[in-house]
């Protein structure tokens, strides 16, 4: 198994003992493969709905992207408003996956309390701070279509959000209530346990190497023996692989870092974010910001990728935190990651039926907390019978994006592009 990663979440959450690789054959309902929140949350609902569960993990819980973010709990979708879901997907598609949206971070902050899952939770709310007045425009659509979802979407005028933030220069922004923080490594490993608890069987280190249709169901081949299953569902997300042909393909796989400071000193503590929520600023080159429960600072960004990466990215990230909260000077790095997040050519999450039974979901770009927990009934409602394009996320057809290897470079290559593009906009007195 590769090595537990350095993150701020791996070194804080309480451990759990492990779940042990898969040993001999097994039979199931629903086999779900990767142990993120997508697989966890729909072999929790699965199981709680009394199927037979088998989750298998390669690596160990919560070791992609769901160990790897940044906590932030957010309710709605990338880049992505209600009215242009329902443009694209027509009702009642529409109507089904904005319900699973809006609902989705209330989910989160029911399923912690119901399972007593002690993970550093705050339904605190989550900040989204305008850069420009074409932003803070969009910012009062986006408030507007939410609020007529029955959202606690509120519009914040530019003092607003200096008492909400400390930070000095944006124009405004909006809140969401229900959002908030948490400790993504404590979650998963609180889901996992409240899934076993409810009757899924739980192996880490027990990576699928092949698929195969088996009668009416599939063959998964494991190091540990073979899984017999009726329906799979691959919750594998960025980490696809060759295990399904194409499904690699299409999605871009996006590098992002964070990074953590040393605990912050009283002073600068009370100053930002005496409220405790989150905040993702309207930039194209995000600018984010939250703290831990022990005071470290958290942020984190996109970078152009190349020799010294690891070294020079986490420092280049923290330099401009310093900027943006005006920091007397720069605090210590106590930990920086990487993790890969897959992102969907249209923002929103999708399935993927390849075959009969077979079923992929992911792609939550860069919004999973709350949204892949809400794919998790949605999933078990399919493992139950339900067809699959009667699910709240699209079902789209399995289609490899076209020059994929050159178009998933594009946005580390127009970073530099995008930065120029927000300076332009931004008003002189927001830091960057
Ligand atoms: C750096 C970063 C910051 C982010 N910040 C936020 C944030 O603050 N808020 C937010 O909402 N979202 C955030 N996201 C997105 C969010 O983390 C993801 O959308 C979510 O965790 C995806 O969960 P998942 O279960 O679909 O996939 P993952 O967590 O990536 O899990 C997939 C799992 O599948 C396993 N796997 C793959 N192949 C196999 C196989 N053959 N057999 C068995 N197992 C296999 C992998 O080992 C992996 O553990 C961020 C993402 C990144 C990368």
């Amino acid at each position: 198994m590769t090595p537990v990663p350095e993150t701020l979440w791996h070194a804080t959450a309480a451990a759990i003992p492990p779940f042990p690789p898969l040993a001999g054959g097994a039979e199931a309902d629903l086999l779900v493969v990767g142990g993120g929140f997508t697989g966890l949350s729909a072999a929790l609902h699965a199981a709680e709905a009394g199927l037979r569960v088998v989750l298998v993990e390669a690596e160990g819980i919560a070791f992609g992207a769901t160990g790897r973010n940044a906590g932030f709990v957010v309710p709605n979708f990338a880049k992505v408003d209600p009215d242009d879901v329902r443009a694209k997907l027509g009702e009642p598609r529409a109507a089904r996956l904005l319900a699973m949206a809006a609902g989705s971070a209330d989910l989160v902050f029911a399923l912690i309390r119901r399972h007593g899952i002690a993970c550093e939770a705050l339904q605190s709310g989550w900040i989204q701070p305008s850069h420009s007045d074409a932003a803070l425009a969009r910012a009062r659509e986006r408030v507007r279509q939410w609020q007529a979802l029955d959202r606690p979407a509120e519009l914040l005028d530019a003092e607003a959000v200096q008492a909400l933030t400390g930070v000095r220069g944006w124009r405004g922004g909006w809140i969401d209530r229900s959002g908030g923080v948490l400790n993504p490594v404590a979650y998963a490993r609180g889901l996992a346990l409240a899934a076993a608890a409810a009757g899924a069987a739980i192996h880490e280190g027990t990576p699928v190497t092949a698929l195969e249709r088996e009668g009416q169901g599939w063959r998964a081949a494991t190091p540990g023996g073979d899984i017999r299953a009726t329906k799979v569902l691959l919750a594998t997300n960025a980490h696809a692989g060759g295990l399904w042909p194409r499904l690699a393909r299409s999605f871009f796989p996006l590098k992002v870092f964070q990074i953590a400071t040393e605990p912050l000193a009283p002073s600068v503590r009370d100053r930002l974010l005496p409220g405790g929520q989150c905040v993702s600023d309207s930039r194209r080159n995000l600018f984010t910001f939250r703290f831990d429960a022990g005071n470290r600072l958290i942020t984190g960004g996109m970078h152009i990728l190349g020799p010294g990466a690891a070294t020079r990215v986490p420092r280049a990230i923290l330099a401009r935190m310093a900027r943006a909260l005006d920091l007397p000077e720069a605090p210590r790095l106590q930990f920086s990651w990487s993790g890969m997040a897959a992102v969907t050519p249209d923002f929103l999450p999708r399935l993927i039926e390849p075959a009969p039974g077979l079923l992929a979901a992911f792609a939550c770009n860069a919004r999973g907390i709350a949204l892949t927990t809400a794919l998790g009934p949605e999933l078990a409602r399919w493992a139950a019978g339900e067809p699959a394009d009667n699910l709240a996320p699209p079902l789209a057809p399995l289609r490899a994006i076209p020059f994929h290897g050159l178009a998933r470079m594009a946005p580390n290559a127009l970073l530099p592009l995008s930065i120029l593009r927000d300076r332009r906009e931004s008003p002189p007195g927001l830091a960057r």
